[in-house]
């Protein structure tokens, strides 16, 4: 756009040093009016919409609606300050789908951008042979290279990021499909959610929640020496890998004759199966995902983790998010 602007400038500079101004300028006129004129018209019929009895009375309809929508963005945003979402600190390759690998070399142009990030957060600075090796066995090298141990307690704690993931994806994904659902009901025109798709939530009173699933991202870097060459090898920890490396976690620790393999392991599969069992309902104040469609169930256990309570069926249950996050204030307060 910058380039048209300088394009038309130029040619009214020239079309006035040669005198054929009387012709150029109705022709800029009109291009401009052109170009200016729709977005004009939409801004009026943008405002026109927003002022109609029609809007006004779809979004006086939904007013609850959107409350509980504002609500579950509020709750979003304690399950995200309130979980941690980083850990503290397969043999076969058949997980190698987990991993991306990129070369990210650059030759002959600009040199320090591949800087190796020596100091950064979860980032392994290692040999091309490592990096290559972790693409081909994401799990094992995460392992070994970040310290996860297969014993119970790393095992619980990658278990409790798979929890606390989940159940931010959970939330988020849930006011996703509550927006979706406002804006049908509402079905404003196609200009109004292509131009003023924000502006739109924003008058009915829609909250939109800037909150985004942090996942762990881990990485293998080479940087050769000179520094013009660098490859890497990227395990993002999501719902799907961290079941992955659960798996493999309590493989090793059943395989060492230990206690863990007697216990339940906390997975998206477990997590699905505790709310089929029952029947998308809340345990504790009867809600269904039948009576509400869009209801937030969340799996919760029983007797916290933190009280020495177990990932076992029994002790597992399904609640909405309104008992839980009384439940939970309530353990915080004891
Ligand atoms: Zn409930």
């Amino acid at each position: 756009m910058p380039y048209f602007w300088a394009f038309v400038i130029v040619i009214v500079v020239l079309a006035l040093m040669v005198n054929y101004w009387y012709i150029v300028l109705p022709v800029v006129l009109i291009v401009v009016v052109a170009l200016v004129l729709p977005g004009l018209i939409r801004h009026v019929r943008k405002n026109r919409y927003f002022a109609s009895e029609e809007f006004l009375a779809k979004k006086a309809a939904l007013a609850s609606v959107v409350a509980e929508h504002n609500e579950i963005a509020a709750y979003t945003s304690e399950i995200r300050g309130g979980a941690k979402f980083q850990l503290g600190s397969s043999q076969t390759g058949s997980h190698s789908h987990l991993a991306s690998f990129e070369n990210t070399s650059a030759h002959k142009y600009r040199r320090d951008r591949n800087v190796a990030e020596y100091g950064a957060s979860n980032v392994h600075n290692c040999s091309l042979q490592v990096v290559r090796n972790a693409s081909a066995e994401p799990l094992k090298y995460l392992m070994k290279y970040f310290d996860i141990k297969a014993n119970e307690t790393d095992l619980a704690d990658v278990e409790n990021l798979g929890d606390a993931i989940a159940r931010l994806e959970n939330a988020v994904r849930n006011l996703q499909q509550r927006e979706a659902s406002i804006t049908a009901s509402i079905e404003p025109p196609a200009f109004i959610l292509r131009y003023y798709a924000d502006e739109f939530m924003s008058h009915i009173g829609v909250e939109l929640s800037p909150i985004v699933v942090p996942y762990p991202v881990y990485r293998f870097e080479y940087v050769s020496a000179g520094g013009n060459s660098s490859q890497r090898t990227t395990v993002t920890l999501d719902t799907e890998t961290i079941d992955a490396l659960v798996d493999t976690l309590s493989r090793k620790i059943r395989f060492s004759k230990s206690a863990a393999g007697q216990r339940a392991l906390m997975t998206a599969k477990l997590r699905a199966f505790i709310k089929k069992r029952d029947d998308h309902t809340c345990r504790y104040c009867s809600i269904s995902l039948a009576a509400e469609p869009h209801l937030l169930l969340e799996v919760d256990h029983v007797i916290p983790v933190s009280k020495g309570g177990l990932t076992t069926q029994d002790n597992l249950q399904t609640l909405c998010w309104r008992c839980n996050r009384t439940k939970s204030n309530k353990i915080i307060t004891i």
